[in-house]
């Protein structure tokens, strides 16, 4: 069989057990379930790594438990707004959107400006008529605003001192990275943002190198996490150029990246990547982080505690769903 694997995160953010039921818990492992294996299904019909990431991530886009798409986070004004990049490893391709507010699956807009743009980035109204011109899904605030996003906004205006992120607060953006058949890796990154951030901010998901980055000779990686931080220390980037050039391993890297700059760049740090064998590695200083993994083969898991380090097959009956 060839070699094949995918690879997702639903956010990581500074959580306690204590913080999250068993009923969460299992929605979300069952989320998480459901969009590895949409993208597995795509790599095992010898499907591209593009195509893969696209579709673990718009599944994710599609469940409101997670901070893209559906469901996702308001900014102060109680409004919708997405960033999503998608890269392809091989080409070196990208396409990537910020600040849309009606596009159903920004990731998917970002693949059709991969595809059929000259240009890696748009935003906006612009970017919402590429969509339209393109026949992409456009829906309304009824589609994306769940009443939870709605209370953990309400609660976050009712404490307008506390300008940290609130634990909980679920702010977590989405992710995967794909390895195909053809040796080619692909990385993408969807999120709704911070809970209550200002309209017009954009953070590292649709900026290449910060939260999203993929070379086939190398890696692919996608981020989650404070978006300052993660631009700032042009993360997804680092733990690419620490394999290249100062010959770290995958896991070494994505550790390494996690701690980069921490004296100056403070906040949570999520790390999703994967080489160009297909291996993984999952990087986190929040002590939870959303997350799965699959490969041709293997059994796949999924984890949310950053003591599930070890491998934890997904029961049958949920892959099935
Ligand atoms: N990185 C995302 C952002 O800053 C949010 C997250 O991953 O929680 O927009």
């Amino acid at each position: 069989m060839k070699k094949f694997a995918i690879a997702i995160h639903g956010g990581a953010e500074t959580t306690k057990p204590s913080e999250l039921d068993n009923k969460k818990e299992e929605a979300y492992k069952d989320g998480l379930a459901d969009a590895l294996k949409a993208g597995y299904d795509v790599l095992e019909k010898g499907g591209s790594a593009l195509d893969a990431v696209e579709a673990a991530v718009n599944s994710m886009e599609r469940n409101p438990l997670f901070n893209a798409g559906r469901g996702a986070s308001l900014t102060e004004r109680g409004e919708n707004e997405f960033d999503a990049a998608i890269m392809d490893g091989n080409t070196l391709r990208v396409g990537a959107v910020g600040a849309v507010r009606y596009v159903q699956h920004p990731i998917s807009l970002a693949k059709v400006i991969l595809q059929k743009c000259d240009y890696c980035l748009l935003v906006g109204t612009g970017a919402e008529e590429f969509a339209l011109a393109n026949n992409l899904s456009l829906k309304g605030p009824e589609y994306f605003v769940t009443p939870e996003k709605k209370e953990a906004w309400l609660d976050k205006q009712q404490n307008k001192v506390e300008k940290k992120r609130m634990p909980g607060s679920m702010t977590d953006t989405v992710g995967a990275v794909a390895l195909d058949i053809n040796g080619n890796l692909a990385a993408a990154t969807s999120t709704g943002g911070l809970t209550d951030q200002l309209k017009g901010r954009v953070g590292d998901t649709p900026i290449i190198g910060g939260g999203t980055f993929a070379n086939n000779e190398v890696c692919a990686v996608s981020c989650t996490g404070e978006g300052e931080v993660i631009m700032r220390g042009a993360l997804a980037h680092e733990v690419y150029a620490m394999m290249k050039y100062a010959g770290h391993s995958l896991q070494a890297a994505t550790e390494k990246a996690i701690q980069l700059h921490a004296d100056k760049l403070q906040g949570d740090r999520g790390i999703l990547s994967m080489d160009s064998s297909g291996k993984v590695a999952f990087g986190f200083n929040t002590g939870f982080m959303k997350r799965g993994y699959w490969a041709a083969d293997e059994e796949p898991f999924v984890a949310l505690w950053e003591s599930e380090k070890l491998k934890k097959p997904v029961k049958q009956k949920e892959m099935e769903k």
